[in-house]
């Protein structure tokens, strides 16, 4: 089997949201797609350990929030590399309440649907839910962020969690020759390129990593500077 295959299919980039009574989180999820056209359903592939897979169990609904391709690697880390159960994720970002009552996120997103669960199918370390769509709306007009934007622009992993992951899995970054070392972070495997900086953060395309002042942390998962290992 060439594992290869496998990177050719594409996907978005979306924050799904679930929860009820005051207790709610969000994550990362790129598999994400519409089932049916009337009535309008969408299916979402959800891991096991989530904090959001047992809040969806509980509350039998969730939104799909539709991120943007300038979403920040930091935006995308706070929901993709840290645990709902550690951290309170939606506490400092901007949501609205609409027909499910779950929290929509208006931050680095273009549109959201909300779904009422109908059915669920255990697929191993996942579990697939099904949804009816019970509203919606478009909220911007920026282009969406496709999973391969993610990872070949902007360097982005998939965490150990997600339907896609891989270990030591080639990105567009990991192949490409630059004049300075690059340095992967030994938390979340982001890897800084010197040749592409960290703009989100205010580092230039081509500060070497030694070059990086030490307040700096990992725009993915938020890590010291010291976690960082030669690449
Ligand atoms: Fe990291």
């Amino acid at each position: 089997m060439n594992r290869a295959a496998l990177y050719k299919i594409s996907y978005g980039l979306y924050i799904v949201t679930s929860g009820q009574d005051g207790k709610f989180n969000g994550q990362i999820a790129n598999s994400m797609f519409q089932v049916t056209s009337n009535p309008g359903s969408v299916a979402i592939s959800i891991n096991k350990e989530n904090f959001t897979h047992e809040l969806i169990k509980l509350s039998r609904k969730f939104v799909v929030s539709i991120l943007v391709q300038s979403a920040p690697m930091n935006f995308i880390g706070l929901f993709g590399f840290k645990s709902g159960r550690d951290v309170n994720k939606m506490q400092n970002i901007k949501t609205k309440t609409g027909t499910t009552k779950v929290p929509i996120v208006l931050e680095n997103t273009v549109a959201y649907i909300e779904v009422e669960l109908e059915k669920e199918l255990d697929c191993g370390t996942h579990t697939i839910f099904v949804g009816n769509i019970v509203d919606g709306d478009v909220i911007g007009n920026e282009e969406p962020m496709t999973y391969a934007y993610y990872q070949h622009v902007k360097g982005g992993k998939s965490p150990k969690t997600a339907p896609t992951y891989v270990k030591d899995e080639p990105t567009a970054a990991s192949v490409q020759t630059a004049p300075g070392p690059r340095y992967v972070c030994s938390v979340c495997g982001y890897v800084y390129d010197p040749v592409k900086g960290d703009p989100d953060s205010g580092i230039v395309p081509g500060t070497r990593f030694e070059d990086i002042p030490d307040s700096w942390t990992c725009p993915v998962c938020g890590a010291d500077k010291s976690k960082f290992e030669l690449a």
